[in-house]
């Protein structure tokens, strides 16, 4: 009895520690919101609406909370990064260009700006091999996870396809790489590897697995998913960067999509945790941005 009412002391602390170091991060983490908006890459699936109220100047309504230890989550991608790249070395697979700086140019002349995970040259002899890849590498929980992988058909997320796709028409644009500067990501010459397209590393976060009870497998921590980079497509993906330019020039936003929408995640993500504008978004706050004020409400 005495140790169950000790633990529970000890819990609870440990509880209000986890507090403290959290909202510690976090604040540093969230101080100065998610900046000044720009187009880039990464940004290719996010709500429209969102974007045109960033566009707007708006700041953050909804900034992430404590406990969701956003920072940290940040900081396990870059660590399934490197260890990912590091395995593909080990494996005797060649990695270059890592964070390499990318532009392309949207329709009406914008750039969007992104930095690739790096470039993969895969040996003859392994599958796959004898191309070298656009490579992306994502941390997986289980739900994406278990769409993403498939032994006979795998194929990566949709918004996967376009960030990666992007880039492979995007031009080079980083100092570290002079020799490569101005060269279409896509063109980019490796001795001996024919362009792949783009190759997704998918690494679950956790232990996933398949089936019930006898039936049930383990799946393996790392999916690869690759596929092909179609130019025609990438100019569709750059209008979603066109679009809050011309709602910022016109002084409109567009409509809160409707729940089955992909953009929204079918509603999922207009909540205060996954929306950092959700209250001005929904109205329940005045934008604190004039000009959004004038376009959202008229005055
Ligand atoms: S609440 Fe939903 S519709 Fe509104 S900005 Fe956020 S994600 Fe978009």
């Amino acid at each position: 009895m005495h140790n169950t009412r000790s633990n529970e002391i000890n819990m609870s602390e440990g509880t209000e520690l986890a507090h403290t170091v959290l909202a510690i991060m976090n604040a540093k983490a969230t101080k100065n919101g998610d900046g000044v908006y720009y187009p880039r890459t990464s940004g290719i699936s996010r709500c429209p609406r969102d974007m045109v109220m960033h566009r707007f100047g708006e700041p953050w309504s909804n900034p992430p909370e404590d406990l969701h230890g956003q920072q940290l989550r940040f900081d396990q991608g870059h660590d399934t990064e490197d260890r990912v790249l590091a395995a593909l070395r080990e494996a005797n697979i060649g990695v270059g260009c890592e964070q390499m700086t990318v532009v392309a140019e949207t329709a009406m002349g914008l750039k969007v700006t992104g930095h690739i995970d790096g470039i993969v040259c895969i040996p003859e002899e392994y599958a796959l091999g004898g191309k070298w890849y656009l490579l992306d590498v994502k941390s997986a929980g289980t739900n994406v996870y278990k769409k993403v992988y498939d032994e006979e058909f795998s194929k990566p997320k949709q918004e996967h396809i376009m960030q990666i796709s992007i880039y492979a028409e995007s031009f080079v644009n980083d100092k570290k790489f002079p020799h490569l500067k101005g060269v279409k990501v896509s063109d980019i010459e490796f001795e001996g590897y024919e362009f792949g397209g783009g190759l997704v590393a998918y690494m679950s976060i956790d232990r996933v697995t398949k089936g019930r009870g006898a039936n049930k497998v383990e799946l393996p921590k790392l999916h690869f998913c690759e596929f092909d980079v179609d130019p025609m497509d990438v100019e569709v993906y750059l209008d979603a960067f066109d679009e809050p330019e011309i709602h910022y020039e016109n002084k409109t936003i567009p409509p809160i999509p409707y729940k089955n929408d992909a953009v929204v995640w079918n509603g999922a993500r207009c909540t205060p945790r996954w929306c950092a504008r959700f209250d001005v978004c929904q109205g329940n706050v005045d934008p604190e941005s004039k000009e959004l004020m004038e376009v959202m409400h008229g005055v």
